[in-house]
């Protein structure tokens, strides 16, 4: 009985395990041709002020149109682009298509919109990324200010030395920088502080039970307080419920960014968000 069933376990995994490598080798396979056969596709979230309610900026996060697979979620192919690769050539079309968006809703009456892209540890890595970052702002005219660089808190802090100078270059250029996913590494404030960094994204994980008595609310006022304190900008992740949104606007949050706002969405469908909320209809 019991070789039978250890018998079935493992092939119930063997077949798991094979399914997974070979849809695996699929997607590294065609995610060589994505860029070229125009599989890729940005959405945009809103990033939403807390003291005017208006859209202020918006995130781009990437999704790939599979021909097999359907809508593909990051989770499910950046980090297979990671370990090939090829994050680089999907960050500098990241790049490229976000700021040439977000210079063309500058153009049609939103001067102030500013882009955020997500920058992979790999990329960061790259010594090119200083001179890509230069040749994208010229190519699209966008003002360098408009662009904010997100780099997760762990990432920055695998060779702090390294990304402080890259930090460096990048500030020197006008860029903001932004670190995401805040609270979930081992970091201090205080010594992320050596860092030149513009705003702090608290991760979304914290906005759980955000607004009751919890450890959550805690560290939120205290990550909040501190900031401030160190003049950094500060934005809240995950927002989903009133209940939240009021407690973040108590504590003094700056900006916010939740599925209560929107989700990701199209960029058409992230101008008429703009506009919504510009003329109060939302
Ligand atoms: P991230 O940069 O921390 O982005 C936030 C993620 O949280 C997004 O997932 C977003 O859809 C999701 N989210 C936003 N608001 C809410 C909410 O209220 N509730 C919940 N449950 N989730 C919310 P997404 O689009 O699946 O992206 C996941 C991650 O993939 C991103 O995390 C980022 O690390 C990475 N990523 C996305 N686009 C790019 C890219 O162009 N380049 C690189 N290197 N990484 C990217
Ligand atoms: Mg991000
Ligand atoms: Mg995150």
């Amino acid at each position: 009985f019991r070789k039978e069933t250890w018998r079935n376990t493992y092939k119930f995994y063997a077949k798991e395990i094979g399914e997974a490598s070979s849809q695996r080798m699929d997607l590294e396979l065609s995610l060589r041709r994505a860029i070229d056969n125009k599989e890729l596709v940005l959405h945009y979230q809103p990033v939403i002020d807390l003291g005017s309610h208006e859209i202020i900026g918006a995130e781009a996060l990437v999704r790939w149109n599979h021909p097999e697979f359907g809508l593909l979620m990051p989770d499910k192919f950046i980090p297979i682009a990671d370990e090939t690769g090829f994050i680089i050539e999907i960050g500098k079309w990241v790049l490229y298509e976000a700021c040439k968006q977000a210079k063309a809703w500058q153009e049609i009456g939103h001067e102030s919109i500013f882009i955020a892209v997500n920058i992979s540890a790999i990329e960061l890595d790259q010594s090119q990324l200083i001179n890509h970052v230069a040749g994208v702002l010229h190519t699209t005219e966008l003002n360098p200010n408009r662009l904010e660089l997100e780099i997760t808190e762990s990432v920055l802090m695998q060779d702090a030395e390294a990304s402080i100078r890259t930090l460096h270059e990048l500030k020197q250029m006008g860029v903001r920088i932004a670190v995401d996913d805040f609270g979930t590494g081992y970091s201090s404030l205080s010594y992320l502080r050596r860092f030149p960094i513009d705003i702090i994204k608290i991760d979304r994980s914290f906005a759980k039970d955000m607004g009751s008595d919890s450890d959550n609310s805690a560290i939120v006022t205290a990550i909040i307080a501190l900031a401030k304190s160190l003049d950094l900008t500060v934005e809240a992740g995950g927002v989903e419920t009133q209940a939240q949104l009021d407690f973040l606007h108590k504590a003094g949050c700056h900006h916010a960014q939740g599925y209560l706002f929107s989700h990701p969405v199209t960029a058409d469908k992230l101008f008429a968000l703009i506009e919504q909320r510009k003329t109060g209809t939302v």
